[in-house]
């Protein structure tokens, strides 16, 4: 197992930047490039080279620094296969299986298709910790701007099938409200209910609610708890599929 270490900050309005670097090889890389000065700062400061960018997908702000960095430092940029004309600068297209290097560390690809048609994560499966961007977020889900319930259904499975201590960085700070929505449609949850508490402490100290990880997010996230009895009592589809229960819950969230 590899050692990494990644450093975390804000970006934009509610994003957050990631720098991975492994120290062996000297090798760091930028997971998504949502704004161009904080990650130049963030590299200045830690003292480290970029020699890749790995995207999740093509919105803006993951995707709109690629052109400038790759020009300031040379770096290589690798990104989704299903949307290589839509991210700018990229050296190597990757899906489902292909493995990213970096130094003695290897990133599985895993396609999510559903916010986007060609979205991917990146997994390092040995030191348990995923790069998910916009597809899930602590108690919450990407939207489905380019996909349909049914393959972001598909594609949450894969997140939930990794092991329950992995590390789980999303791309937003949308936790508290994400916690406003869970707790209407799962009010009975415990766990649930002491998470949003937590989550209302750690905003009001102005601390992060990212990373999380697996384990807590299949507890917790509503859009993973299909099979939550409380929750299709909520929505009323006792009966219903996973799927048609995963379908109406990101429906109730986008009118919430
Ligand atoms: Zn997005
Ligand atoms: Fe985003």
């Amino acid at each position: 197992m590899a050692r990494l270490e990644i450093h975390q900050f804000p970006c934009l309005n509610d994003n957050y930047g990631y720098l991975v670097h492994e120290p062996s090889s000297g090798m760091t890389a930028a997971i998504d490039t949502p704004e161009v000065a904080p990650i130049l700062a963030a590299l200045a400061n830690k003292g480290w080279r970029l020699t890749h960018i790995l995207n999740t997908h093509h919105h803006f702000d993951h995707a709109g620094g690629n052109a400038e960095l790759k020009e300031k430092t040379g770096c290589m940029v690798i990104g989704p296969k299903g949307e290589k004309d839509k991210i700018p600068a990229i050296d190597r297209a990757v899906g489902e299986g292909d493995v990213v290097e970096l130094g003695a560390a290897r990133a599985r690809v895993i396609d999510v298709p559903g916010h986007t048609a060609g979205h991917v994560a990146y997994s390092f499966d040995e030191e348990r910790i995923a790069f998910v961007g916009d597809t899930l977020f602590a108690l919450g889900c990407g939207r489905l701007f380019e996909g349909t319930p049914a393959q972001m259904w598909t594609s949450l499975g894969k997140l939930m099938a990794l092991p329950d201590d992995t590390i789980v960085y999303c791309a937003h700070e949308y936790t508290q409200s994400n916690a406003r929505f869970a707790l209407s449609v799962e009010p009975q949850n415990k766990t649930l209910v002491a998470r949003a508490k937590e989550i209302d402490e750690k905003r009001a100290r102005g601390e992060w609610t990212v990373p999380t990880t697996i384990g807590l997010e299949k507890a917790t996230n509503p859009f993973l708890r299909a099979a939550s009895a409380d929750l299709r009592q909520t929505l009323g589809l006792a009966a219903a599929s996973d799927v048609d229960v995963f379908a109406e819950t990101r429906k109730r969230k986008d009118n919430f």
